[in-house]
Order: C-alpha cells, then structure tokens, then sequence
C-alpha cells in the first residue's frame, strides 16, 4: 500500500490570480526545508500538497513540514485506486490500529471528482458498512466517534485517513511572499516570539544583536545564535549580525543622567539597526515590546525610542501579556534557551531608577553631548554578519 502525506494550506486560496505564485513559493519553502533529510516528490492540486517519500522518512518530513508557514494541516494518508472496492479494501487494512483500539466510528467522505459513481453519503455508507463488517467490536456512532474515517476521491486517486491523525501546521503566508525585516533579537524570551509572528506573515528575518563584551560573556552571543537558528527552523537560513554596543554604553553611562540611560542606549540600537537593514533592503525594524511592561516600553519611552528611526517598526507583542508571550515561545520551542541564565547587554547597564514618562527634547539634550554619528559608524564596522542555519 502506498502511504503519502497530504497537507492543506490556508490564507493562500484568497490570493485569486496571484494564487499560482504563492503555491510555488511555499512548494519551494518544503523542498528546502526536507532537502538535507529527504528525497521528496512534491505537487500542488486543489488547495492540497502532495507529498511522496520513503516509508521511513515520512515522520522527518512531517516534522518539517509542521514548520513551514502557509501549511493549516497535514496528515498522512493512504492512496488507491478510485475503485470503491479497492477504497473498503484500503481502509480495512490501513486503518486497522485506530480502529481496533476503538469503541466507535463514522466515515465521512468528499468526492471532487464528479465522475466516481458514488455519491459522498453513498462511499460513507460503503465503506462504513464494510468496517462495520470487518471490525464487529467497533460500532458506528455519527455523533460521538473515536475515530473519523476519511476518504477523499481526488483528481489522480482516492485517499484515506484518520481524522485524529492530522496535526495542525503554522498557518500563515510562505515565507518570501512578504519583502524582509530586521528582528532586534536580543537573548530574552519576547523578541524570539515578535521574530516568528512577522515572519508568519511571510516576511524574511534578518536579525540584530547588540553585544558588550566583555560585559557579556562568550555564551550570552552563542545563545543568541541558538535562538536564531531555531527561529530558523521556521525561517530557512537567518542572517544575524552581531553589533559591538560596549563603547557605546560606556559613553553613555559615563556622559548622561543614569536614569535615560536605557532609553539613550535603546535609541542608539534602533538606529544600527536601522543603517543595518537599509543596507539589507529591508522594509520595517521588529521588536519585541510589549506596552507597560517594564520603564523603557512604556508609550512615552516607545515614543523617544522610536522617533529616531524613518521606517516602520513592527511590534506584533505590543498588546500580548507576558504569559501570552512565553506560551508562544514555548510553542515555537524558543523558551527553554531564552531563559538561560546569561547576562544581556541591557541588564548590565540598568539604572536604578529609570525614567518612565520621559520627553523626547529631554532626551535629546542630555544624549547631544555625545557624538552619535560617530559611535554609530564605529559600532557598524565593527560588525560582524553570522549564516544562522536551522538547527
Ligand atoms: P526581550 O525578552 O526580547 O529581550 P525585553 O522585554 O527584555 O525583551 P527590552 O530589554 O526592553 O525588553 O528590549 C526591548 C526590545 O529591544 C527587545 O524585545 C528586542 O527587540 C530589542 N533588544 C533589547 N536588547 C537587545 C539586544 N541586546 N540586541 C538586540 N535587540 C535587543
Ligand atoms: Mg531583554
């Protein structure tokens, strides 16, 4: 019997005449996402992704897939012929654990092929029959199944499944359908999670550290590489450039008042990052504040933080909790080595008591006493770009 894997997608079917496009962007995403693991044989029918590769790569492949935006749902399935008999032979067989180990079932079927000589209800009460049947301990219960057998009568087959065996996928835009950003990623548990929501969308991440050394230790950058290249398993390769902040700190803890320290430094950031993604072709910054959650994000300090900057900054958090927020990390798998315990550049340099309703001409005064075009420049030479793959 042959097994494949059939994946739904979602937001794709309104692109109407772009549609096309779209469907072959994201066929490209899975081939690369699967091409280190597996040999596939891929094609796009009906809003379905079909999925060929051998028996035992099919659990990798799902596994991929499960990680690559656009896709709603995936589940493997037998194929057969379209031959009704052959369809009762191959649920019998295929479908022989679930039912076994239940209590009750039903069959529900779609037929889109027109030209098949059964009916959707009359394939459900063939088949159901034929179970009904072949597994005298399993009744059927149209209400309050165990198992939902699923039978599809396609263009170039039939397909049959188990509902509960389907896995939800990341919904979503494929990714390289929505120009790219730059990710502010730091080593904390938020900008990981504001990372994957714009690139859900179908937007390419680069991403940007700021770094202190020797303030911050060796493991605090590895950190960083390890959250991007998990990021990257929903990404394909990311771009990380790691930013030297120190001299930049330095200058401002030595020059300005202690309590806009933050607030001057997050000012600097926004605009390397900024220069970095201009440079890139980038069209938006992406941070991970969330309104009120600490001093520097309340709206008056996102206010000074972002005026520096002349493009749009995405901040997908902004109204999410913070318990909201580390349930998607631990979603997305980026929560466990978010909260290891190595300093941030930020922590590091915390004032005490920092200023939460601050004004942008306050701010701009006591930072004009340093040179900022310089300081700026010298932490963009020293700039290093890191190929963050999937790991
Ligand atoms: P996170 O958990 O993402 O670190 P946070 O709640 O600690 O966020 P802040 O430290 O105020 O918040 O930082 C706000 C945002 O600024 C971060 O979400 C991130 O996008 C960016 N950011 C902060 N520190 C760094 C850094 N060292 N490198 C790159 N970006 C940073
Ligand atoms: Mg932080």
């Amino acid at each position: 019997m042959k097994e494949i894997i059939l994946a739904k997608y979602g937001e794709i079917i309104l692109k109407g005449g772009n549609r096309p496009k779209f469907e072959n962007v994201l066929l490209n995403n899975i081939k690369n996402a699967v091409k280190n693991v597996a040999d596939i044989n891929i094609r796009i029918a009906q809003a379905t992704v079909y999925v060929e590769t051998e028996p035992d790569k099919i659990d990798v492949v799902i596994e991929r897939m499960a990680k690559i935006f656009g896709i709603v749902s995936i589940t493997r399935a037998a194929e057969c012929e379209k031959d009704i008999e052959v369809i009762k032979n191959t649920a019998v067989e295929y479908l022989k654990d679930d039912l076994t180990a239940s209590k009750r079932f039903k069959v529900e079927a779609k037929r889109s092929d027109k030209a098949f000589p059964f009916s959707s209800p009359e394939i459900c009460m063939e088949v159901g029959g034929f179970l009904d049947d072949e597994y005298p301990e399993i009744i059927v219960d149209v209400h309050n199944p165990d198992v939902t057998v699923k039978v599809e009568v396609r263009d170039f087959a039939a397909y049959v499944y188990c509902a509960e065996n389907k896995i939800a996928g990341q919904g979503g835009m494929p990714i390289g359908t929505g120009s790219k950003a730059t990710l502010l990623l730091s080593g904390g548990i938020d900008s990981p999670v504001a990372g994957h929501m714009i690139s859900k969308r179908g937007v390419t991440i680069d991403a940007v550290n700021f770094f202190s050394f020797p303030y911050t230790s060796e493991r605090a950058k590895e950190k960083v590489i390890e959250l991007a290249s998990i990021l990257a398993q929903y990404t394909s390769k990311i771009n990380l450039y790691i930013v030297p902040f120190t001299e930049i700190q330095l200058q401002i803890r030595d020059n300005c008042p202690e309590e806009n320290m933050t607030l001057i430094m997050r000012r600097f950031m926004m605009r390397i990052a900024e220069r970095i993604a201009r440079k890139n072709k980038s069209l938006a910054l992406v941070t991970g504040e969330s309104a009120g959650q600490v001093a520097s994000q309340t709206l008056a300090a996102l206010d000074v933080t972002n005026s520096v900057v002349d493009m749009p900054i995405l901040q997908p958090l902004i109204g999410m909790d913070k318990l909201e927020i580390m349930d998607r990390a631990r979603a997305i798998g980026t929560f466990e080595t978010s909260i290891l315990p190595y300093e941030d550049c930020c922590t590091v340099f915390t004032p005490k008591h920092p200023t939460t309703n601050p004004k942008r001409a306050n701010i701009e005064r006591t930072e004009s006493v340093l040179n900022i075009e310089d300081l700026v420049e010298s932490a963009l030479a020293g700039t290093e770009m890191i190929e963050v793959y999937p790991n």
